[in-house]
């Protein structure tokens, strides 16, 4: 079974991963904060790519809460119907539209209380607003980081929540707020689900899981 790597092999990986990608973007497209909630909370259980094709319209017409309101739920869905889940999505899109209206002076509050307060809005949402918006060192654990973290020994755990607990127990606190960035790209990319790539790994070295393909 893999164990948690040594803090010196931690510190070199994310110190290769920094070199390669010193400032790594989220790849959802948002032109404020609460159209960056809306992509979050648009993209569970779909791709950026199809979530993006979707709102690039749909922010031309609806960047504000209010504008949202005012486009309403089928007209949302229009947008949106590509989008796996989409008819309970706009539901929770108009209802947290609504509650930031009527709570929150309209603005896309900070806290992570405040935000998990939001109809739709999860802890790996609420991580990533707070980590892309707000510049805080959250971690929002998706299924990219969990595989590389438990295939490699980066960062181990049984559910998101215990791998989210790993980055922040055992990587460096300077790769903190780019941690899961750099890990979800490597995931996506470099460390595939079923073939990983280790021929362009710039960790191979440094990786001894069973799955390494070289
Ligand atoms: S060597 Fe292969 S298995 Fe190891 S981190 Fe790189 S891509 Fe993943």
């Amino acid at each position: 079974m893999t164990t948690h790597l040594d803090y010196k092999t931690i510190s070199e990986i994310f110190r290769r991963f920094q070199a390669s990608e010193p400032e790594p973007k989220g790849e959802l497209d948002h032109v404020n904060a609460y159209t960056l909630v809306v992509a979050v909370a648009l993209s569970a259980q779909a791709t950026d790519i199809g979530v993006n094709r979707a709102t690039a319209e749909l922010f031309m017409v609806a960047d504000t809460p209010e504008k949202m309101l005012a486009l309403g739920e089928e007209g949302l869905i229009e947008h949106i119907k590509t989008i796996g889940l989409f008819r309970n999505k706009a539901k929770n899109v108009i209802k947290l539209s609504q509650r930031l209206v009527d709570v929150y002076d309209s603005t896309v509050p900070s806290s992570r209380a405040a935000l998990e307060s939001l109809p739709g809005v999860g802890r790996k949402t609420a991580n990533v607003v707070l980590n892309m918006w707000f510049h805080q060192p959250t971690q929002a654990v998706d299924t990219h980081i969990f595989r590389f973290g438990n295939r490699t020994g980066v960062a181990i755990g049984k559910d998101v929540v215990a791998v989210e607990r790993a980055i922040e127990d055992h990587i460096p606190a300077e790769y903190q707020h780019h941690a899961h960035h750099w890990m979800i790209l490597h995931g996506r990319y470099i460390c595939k689900a079923r073939k990983p790539v280790c021929a362009n790994c710039i960790i191979a070295d440094l990786c001894d899981s069973e799955d390494k393909t070289i």
